[in-house]
């Protein structure tokens, strides 16, 4: 089966005001299979919500394309955009910033699908609002109401009916529950989860969090300052990391029992380090800043993304976990 989504060598470079150049993401190649849920992870300034961009093609890529369905995405082409932007339905962080706060949910709902699937005609588009606001754990009676009347988890269930409406094949979420307090995140993943498998719907799912996208992700993509760093499928990648940050970023979960949590802090103030700015990236392996096994040659030269043990990782050392 050939993939939905194809991102091939993808580089982006932004020119700043201050005549600076941004290197956002660099040579970034996946793909993602019809049906799958892919978790991208990295902490913020990583690049993620650039590489969500630059898939909707709302940033322009300096280097490699994007194709879906085998063919390249081309913002300038205005019909295969426009299939594409039905085809992909996307959910932010901020629920509420996301829906109008003058339309009434039963409108919020109905409005993509006024505009992108207008054949089905009014009466038909209604009583799909209103199947919708069922399937994402709502009561139809909610239709007439505004959004500041709802929970953050309740609006952000609201943005996934409307992503739903026109029946995309894919939904890119960008850190869905990051603005939702902890025990309501749970909800809302579960939910995206039980509506991915029943519409087989495929997912990309972005959040610094490595611990959010256990629940959901067939397989995880790590990203570090602009980088991929290790792509696996995520039992192994849970169970068995193999590249140093996918180690880090599990060892920053924290633990429910407050003893293992003590522990656990103690360990991660040793050497974690800042963040490098994307400005000044470091030289060879982007990590070696902050990496516990860097050697000489992590300073010079760039780990290329290869084959270890059924999946990919970008490191010189990988093999000696
Ligand atoms: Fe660490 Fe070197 Fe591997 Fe980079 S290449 S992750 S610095 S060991
Ligand atoms: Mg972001």
């Amino acid at each position: 089966q050939s993939p939905l989504l194809v991102v091939d060598t993808l580089s982006v470079q932004f020119r700043l005001k201050t005549g600076q150049d941004l290197q956002a993401l660099s040579d970034i190649s996946f793909n993602l299979q019809a049906g799958e849920t892919l978790g991208i992870v990295g902490e913020s300034g990583c690049g993620k919500s650039t590489l969500a961009r630059a898939i909707l093609q709302l940033v322009t890529s300096t280097q490699g394309e994007i194709r879906w369905q085998g063919k390249p995405l081309n913002a300038h082409d205005k019909a295969g955009m426009k299939i594409f932007r039905r085809a992909v339905q996307c959910i932010f962080q901020d629920p509420l910033d996301a829906l109008n706060p003058r339309m009434t949910v039963g409108d919020i709902l109905q409005e993509p699908m006024q505009a992108l699937r207008p054949e089905l005609g009014k009466a038909a588009i209604r009583q799909r609002a209103d199947e919708l606001l069922q399937a994402v754990g709502l009561e139809s009676g909610m239709r007439n109401r505004y959004p500041h009347e709802f929970s953050g988890g309740q609006c952000q269930r609201i943005g996934i009916a409307r992503a739903l409406g026109v029946e995309p094949q894919m939904i890119l979420c960008d850190e869905p529950v990051s603005a939702l307090d902890v025990s309501i995140q749970g909800q809302v993943v579960k939910l995206l989860a039980d509506l991915q498998r029943e519409r087989n719907l495929t997912l990309l799912f972005i959040s610094h969090d490595l611990s959010v996208v256990r629940e959901l992700s067939h397989r995880v993509l790590v990203l570090y300052l602009g980088r991929i760093m290790e792509i696996a499928a995520a039992e192994s990648l849970y169970t068995n990391p193999l590249h140093p940050y996918t180690r880090m970023l599990l060892a920053a979960i924290p633990l429910p029992d407050p003893k293992l949590e003590r522990e656990r802090l103690a360990k991660v103030k040793v050497g974690a380090g800042e963040l490098p700015s994307p400005l000044n990236l470091p030289s060879g392996c982007v990590f070696h800043t902050r990496c516990p096994q860097a050697q000489a040659v992590c300073r010079e030269q760039i780990p290329a993304l290869r084959e270890v043990d059924g999946r990919q990782v970008a490191c010189h050392f990988a093999l000696q976990g």
